[in-house]
């Protein structure tokens, strides 16, 4: 019989389904609920995000959360990136976001762009409907 059970799910936790990070801890999480619950995380944060920024594009006012992303105006966003990661490597989303929330949302050369414009203006230098206005 198993001696411990996931506290979320109940599920019996072996070696196999016991998140591994969390087991060190005695933790009792499965896999599963553990990546819920950091997915979960990841959604609440960007939330935060989007909030913080006005909760839309600022180019064509698109306010659809899965499409929006915060983009470097002067668009050093990779090489910023990298000097928040300790390998100098990309750093996911996650990271940046929650140094931008540390920082208290810095506006400065932070804006919410979705990924539309963030493309468009990555390729072109500015978004085309920035022309029609
Ligand atoms: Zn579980
Ligand atoms: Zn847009
Ligand atoms: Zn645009």
């Amino acid at each position: 019989m198993a001696k411990y059970h996931c506290g979320k799910c109940g599920i019996a936790l072996n070696k196999n389904n016991w998140a591994p990070s969390r087991k060190k801890e005695k933790k009792f999480i499965c896999k599963r609920c553990d990546n819920q619950r950091r997915k979960d995380g990841r959604v609440k944060l960007k939330s935060e995000i989007i909030a913080a920024y006005g909760g839309e594009c600022v180019c064509c006012t698109c306010d659809i959360p899965e499409f929006l992303a915060i983009d470097h105006i002067d668009g050093t966003g990779a090489k910023h990136r990298r000097t928040l990661s300790k390998n100098k490597g990309n750093v996911p989303s996650n990271v940046f976001y929650s140094w931008l929330k540390k920082e208290g949302f810095p506006k400065d050369n932070f804006q919410l762009l979705c990924f539309n414009c963030n493309f468009a203006k990555h390729i072109c230098g500015i978004c085309p409907h920035q022309f029609k206005k």
